[in-house]
């Protein structure tokens, strides 16, 4: 079998057009604040686009670049005030932080009703105890990457390769919430092969090139590669080597053009959602 081809770019872009189309609608303007600490490069690429995005479906986004040697007490200041603003419907503090930052008590200040990263511990138990919330936006894309190719989620033998909290275990909790049999696997699965052999539906969110080799997908599988690892050359690659398991795979995740466009239009999706739902109370 040849697979075919999941299109993240397409099914973002589609995504982003309805979301635009939403926040015409809307009696006000959603509000979202993107703060970044630091010069990591990959995190100003990230920030850019982020904004770029949210800017073109007409949400007010700006962007907040704070020197390398801010405060954790300053910058949780920050996070407070934009807690505070009614204008901002969601904050999203870019990682990785400096390292005299504690990041998990930055992403903890965030109102959970403006964490449109959906990384805090209340949007997490809210997700793993089956109530609204605000979900992570990789898995959240995913889970629409999966409608697209017109899966059947429900009774399916599912794999989830790893296990972060921003990735692994929410996809995980997707996945169940939809009804899957859900299997997750990670460093310390002893037969990561047969895991993955029995999965009809195969997520995986490694970060390491090529980990999931072409026989190791079942025939017909839906195989989702979040993997994102760079390249001497500049380029990026997948978790999956590609092209042995696209003669396996029913439908399979490109990389670059899968996962990686329907993450920031899941976070615009999030800012619209958060705005909606404060504003119901
Ligand atoms: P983490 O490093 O936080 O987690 C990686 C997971 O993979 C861990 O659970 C780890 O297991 C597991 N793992 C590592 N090595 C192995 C191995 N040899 N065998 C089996 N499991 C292993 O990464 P993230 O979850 O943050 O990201 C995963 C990948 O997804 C990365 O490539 C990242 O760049 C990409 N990514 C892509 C996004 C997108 O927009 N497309 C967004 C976010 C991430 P253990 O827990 O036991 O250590």
């Amino acid at each position: 079998m040849t697979a075919s081809i999941i299109d993240g770019k397409a099914v973002a872009a589609a995504l982003r057009a309805r979301i635009a189309g939403q926040v015409q609608t809307l009696p006000f303007t959603p509000g979202l604040r993107v703060v970044r600490v630091g010069e990591d490069p990959a995190s100003g690429v990230y920030v850019r686009n982020k904004d770029r995005a949210a800017q073109q479906v007409g949400i007010d986004s700006a962007t907040l670049h704070l020197p390398e040697e801010t405060t954790e007490a300053d910058l949780l200041a920050l996070v407070r005030r934009l807690n505070d603003d009614p204008a901002v419907d969601g904050i999203l503090v870019q990682l990785p932080l400096p390292a005299h930052i504690r990041a998990q008590t930055v992403l903890e200040t965030i109102d959970p009703a403006k964490d449109v990263d959906g990384f805090h511990a209340v949007n997490a138990g809210r997700l793993a105890t089956g109530q609204k919330g605000l979900v992570p936006c990789t898995p959240k894309g995913v889970m629409h990457l999966l409608a697209a190719a017109g899966a059947t989620i429900a009774g399916a033998r599912t794999v989830v390769l790893g296990r972060s909290n921003i990735v692994g275990k929410p996809m995980a909790a997707l996945l169940l919430a939809a009804d899957a049999t859900v299997t997750i696997a990670h460093s310390r699965t002893r037969d990561l092969a047969a895991e993955c052999r029995r999965a009809e539906i195969l997520v995986a969110a490694v970060g390491r090139p090529g980990i999931v080799k072409g026989d190791w997908v079942s025939d017909g599988a839906i195989v989702i590669d979040v993997g994102i690892n760079r390249l001497p050359n500049g380029g990026i690659t997948g978790d999956v080597d590609f092209a042995p398991a696209s003669e396996r795979a029913g439908a399979i995740t490109p990389v670059p053009g899968g996962v990686g466009p329907m993450t920031i239009a899941c976070l615009l999706e999030n800012t619209v959602e958060a705005a909606i739902a404060r504003r119901q109370g």
